[in-house]
């Protein structure tokens, strides 16, 4: 027995009994700085780093374009789901990769010949409309002229050319200009875009204003080296979805989750030295795994990141139905200290309704969670809000239930060929919880102060109290577990966010 007070999470996490996140509770560390002066960095995988530990689950009622860019804005990723085409789920992810540039490197071009129409349409698809034109519509190809919103919205006829109204008096940049010069030159012009030229005027790139704006108001936002955004996307281990792979790798996807209810499987483990072999710029996070053996299989076969959680998900049925799996928190635990001696970092998913399910998932070692329904009724995620009782809710199904299963997604499940579907999971709804844009800047807050009261000061910090045993822990009694939540009023409002 060690003479401080409370226990060390080995004590605790390696007996007989399984536990979950509201089994036990944190002590509380010594404080002496404020909430603001958190840091919250930490590593996806051994590669991709993040300025929020917030990532959200590959599913079609949680994650497409839009909740991936939310998120990622805010300093986490999405996680793009591939219950849908390989052509419609490369979109999301290229949506996500346009959404914010350095140097734009493949702008939309046109021709003098082009029409006001061919610029709506690209407005309806992309969502932008300042539009470089070219002698021949194509880049690398000589710059006449520019046309932006300003010139076209007022025009009703849209069939004019587009040598009617482009603007041909051009501040131009050249080729080889620093990212940081040419962002000088944005600043000072007042213009909207500035077209980068090589030595004979011809366009080779484009750069737009509003990406400074985009910078400068989402500081954590996760991104490449090129500046955009990144995004994750999750592939089956069936050997057809290396056809998916291609085209999100085309798409310029940065990570890929291999999405599967029990990794550790002889397909995970080829499906992992596939990607790793020939394309070695993406990071691969392997999983679901909740024992170390199951980790051991993965890190030897060469993932980035390991995924966690066999069952503890809100809409999951597997323990009660396969009688398999593990108590999230233990499995956490566990898996996050076998995978630490290979420098592995490990991602808690499924199972967190709340702030502090997400500060335990990373006081026991995790480097980030992951969360279906804490997103899923947001603005962001697919599908529409609609009422029930008068409450505004939004859909949201298991993967493995039988709506999701019915619609593509039995790959998790290996149930593809059955002819008798057993269903993992259940479908069901959320509540309304607003825009990520005031959801996201709450959690981050509120994951600050919890790091506060845990007395420690980043992910690392946090990270190194666990091992050493500094960090202390308790069991919670039934009891204790209901004194520690709202008790004995006679009515109280909900917050709107725990
Ligand atoms: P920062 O932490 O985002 O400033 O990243 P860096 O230090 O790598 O930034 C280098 C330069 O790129 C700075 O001038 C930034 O303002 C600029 N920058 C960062 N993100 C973007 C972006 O999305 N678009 C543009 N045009 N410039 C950016
Ligand atoms: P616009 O003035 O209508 O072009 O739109 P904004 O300047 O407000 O937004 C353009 C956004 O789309 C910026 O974040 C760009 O980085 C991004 N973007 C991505 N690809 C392209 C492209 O091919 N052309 C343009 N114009 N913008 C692009
Ligand atoms: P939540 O954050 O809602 O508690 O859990 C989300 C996680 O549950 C997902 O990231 C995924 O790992 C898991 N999951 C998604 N759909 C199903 C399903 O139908 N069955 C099971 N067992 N797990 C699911």
């Amino acid at each position: 027995m060690s003479s401080k007070d409370g226990f060390s999470a080995e004590e605790i996490f390696t007996r007989q009994t399984g536990y979950a996140y509201n089994d036990f509770i944190i002590l509380p560390g010594y404080i002496d700085y404020a909430p603001d002066d958190v840091s919250l960095d930490t590593n996806l995988t051994r590669n991709i780093k993040l300025k929020s530990p917030l990532v959200s689950s590959p599913m079609d009622t949680v994650t497409e374009a839009e909740m991936a860019i939310g998120l990622a804005l805010w300093g986490g990723i999405g996680i793009i789901h591939y219950n849908n085409t390989i052509e419609k789920q490369a979109e999301e992810v290229r949506r996500v990769k346009r959404y914010e540039n350095g140097f734009i490197n493949k702008p939309k071009v046109l021709s003098p010949q082009h029409r006001i129409s061919d610029i709506d349409i690209i407005k309806a698809k992309y969502n932008f409309s300042g539009i470089p034109i070219t002698e021949d519509g194509k880049l690398n190809s000589r710059l006449v002229g520019i046309v932006s919103n300003r010139d076209i919205d007022f025009e009703r006829d849209r069939s004019k050319s587009l040598a009617e109204v482009m603007t041909t008096d051009l501040l131009v940049a050249h080729e080889g200009i620093t990212l940081n010069e040419a962002n000088k030159i944005l600043k000072s012009s007042k213009k909207g875009k500035l077209p980068i030229v090589d030595d004979n005027g011809r366009l080779v790139a484009l750069m737009s204003r509003s990406d400074l704006l985009k910078n400068r108001e989402y500081p954590l936002a996760s991104k490449d080296d090129k500046k955009q955004l990144r995004a994750g996307a999750a592939i089956s281990t069936k050997n057809e979805d290396r056809e998916r792979l291609e085209a999100l790798h085309e798409a310029g996807v940065d990570v890929v989750v291999i999405d599967s209810a029990q990794g550790n499987s002889i397909y995970q483990v080829e499906m992992i030295k596939f990607i790793k072999s020939k394309y070695p710029e993406i990071d691969v996070i392997g999983g679901n795994v909740v024992t170390e053996e199951q980790c051991a299989t993965l890190i030897k076969a060469g993932v980035d990141a390991l995924r966690i959680g066999m069952g503890p998900g809100s809409i999951c049925t597997t323990q009660t139905t396969m009688a398999v799996g593990r108590p999230q928190a233990t499995a956490v635990f566990r898996t996050a200290r076998f995978a630490a001696k290979h420098d592995i970092p490990v991602i808690a998913d499924g199972g967190i309704a709340n702030i502090g399910h997400i500060s335990k998932s990373l006081a026991l070692g995790a480097s980030a969670a992951m969360m279906g329904s804490m997103f899923a009724g947001t603005n962001e995620a697919p599908g529409d809000y609609f009422y029930e009782n008068g409450i505004r809710l939004k859909r949201y199904r298991g993967m493995g239930s039988k709506e999701a299963m019915e619609a593509g997604g039995s790959n998790r499940y290996f149930a593809e060929d059955a002819k008798i579907i057993v269903a993992q999971g259940v479908s069901g709804a959320v509540m309304d919880k607003g825009s990520l844009n005031d959801y996201l800047p709450y959690l981050i807050q509120g994951l600050r102060h919890s790091f506060q009261d845990m007395g420690v000061r980043s992910v690392k910090a946090l990270h190194d109290s666990l091992r050493s045993g500094e960090l202390r822990f308790e069991i919670r009694s039934v009891m204790a577990q209901r004194e520690g939540h709202v008790h004995d009023m006679y009515s109280y409002k909900e917050p709107q966010f725990m």
